[in-house]
């Protein structure tokens, strides 16, 4: 196939990236590095099916040739990010799903739409299933980033109901490894580069709120499974084990042996108290289900910041 993948220089973009590569398909990489990094596709450089475009995709863009598949993974996605970046996330999810979703029908390609746990808000179903509507306060703290999933998920299904673009939509579910971003505020990042540093884990709150976390290769693994399939989702591709905030500090602490412990910081406002995905529907209709536990996850993540910090 060939695939454009929006976002393709983030975290899981060039992941997504590596995996198109490696099963034969060419991708062409639009990104516009407001929060990916040129390290992340520095290896990709110079392959022959592999292409670049520097490009905001809040502007239309012209991708020449045969396009079988648009993935829209741009966006800020971690909180420290998008708190930062506002308006350009509401941007991003809107103007540039629009843009996306008309280059695939431009060239009668499958839109494929990374949504995200985060269209379910601070959830009162738990675990959360695709059919809950979710409890997202709409002007609160994230409600930029929430508010654009949930209209990009909209508008994606507006486009294959309206002009029969072919879609896919996967909620993500805290995905973590390898190209994280040191500094992007994400749990993983801060206590593992903290631990890494000898410096105390900040814990937000009393740390009983709960996440599930993803490794990074089991997700890509569920954005496949899904693109390849004809199920138009929305479909949560998660881990579905769940700790604490605590248990991940201690966790993080024994694998690094760190001894400067734990210091306890005020919670952002509107943090979801807990969040695990119900993976039934992935499992039944796409085979798919996470085989990486949090530990072996964890020790590629630690060996990626060590390497990235003493770089
Ligand atoms: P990331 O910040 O590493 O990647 C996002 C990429 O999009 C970056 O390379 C960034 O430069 C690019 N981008 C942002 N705005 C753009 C624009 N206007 N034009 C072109 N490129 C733009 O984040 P990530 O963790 O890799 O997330 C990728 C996608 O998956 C995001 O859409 C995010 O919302 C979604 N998601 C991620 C997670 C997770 O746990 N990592 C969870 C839920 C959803
Ligand atoms: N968190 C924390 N310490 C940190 C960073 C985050 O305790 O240094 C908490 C945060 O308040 C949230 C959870 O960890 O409850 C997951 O945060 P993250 O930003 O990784 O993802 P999200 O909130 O988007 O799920």
């Amino acid at each position: 196939m060939h695939v454009a993948v929006a976002g393709g220089a983030g975290f899981l973009g060039s992941h997504l990236c590596d995996a198109l590569l490696a099963r034969g398909d060419s991708v062409v990489c639009i990104d516009n590095f407001v929060t990916g990094s040129a390290d992340n596709i520095e290896h990709l450089e110079g392959h022959d099916r592999f292409e670049l475009m520097k490009h905001d995709v809040t502007e239309p863009m012209v991708v020449d040739g045969v396009v079988d598949a648009v993935m829209n993974l741009a966006s800020p996605a971690s909180p420290k990010d998008y708190y930062e970046l506002p308006i350009e996330t509401l941007d991003v999810g809107s103007i540039g799903t629009r843009n996306l979703l008309e280059l695939a029908r431009h060239h009668d390609a499958r839109f494929f739409m990374a949504s995200t746990s985060e269209v379910y808000g601070d959830p009162s179903v738990h675990p959360q299933t695709e059919d809950y509507w979710g409890n997202v306060n709409p002007i609160g703290q994230r409600s930029m980033y929430d508010e654009a999933k949930r209209f990009s998920e909209a508008l994606t299904f507006a486009y294959h109901r309206a002009h029969g673009v072919p879609i896919r939509v996967v909620r993500i579910f805290n995905t973590y490894g390898p190209r994280m971003q040191p500094d992007d505020g994400r749990v993983v990042s801060n206590f593992v580069t903290q631990a890494l540093r000898g410096e105390p884990l900040t814990i937000y709150g009393d740390g009983t709120q709960t996440r599930s976390f993803c490794y990074v290769d089991d997700e890509i693994r569920g954005f496949l499974a899904l693109l390849d399939s004809d199920e138009t989702g929305p479909i949560n591709i998660g881990n579905p084990g769940e700790f604490t905030m605590l248990e991940l500090a201690e966790l993080v602490t024994e694998m690094t042996a760190n001894e400067a412990g734990i210091v306890f910081e005020p919670l952002p406002s509107d943090d979801p108290k807990q969040r695990k995905p119900d993976i039934t529907i992935a499992r039944d209709r796409l085979g798919w289900e996470p085989t990486v536990d949090l530990r072996t996850g964890l020790g590629h993540t630690i060996e990626f910041f060590r390497s990235a910090l003493a770089g």
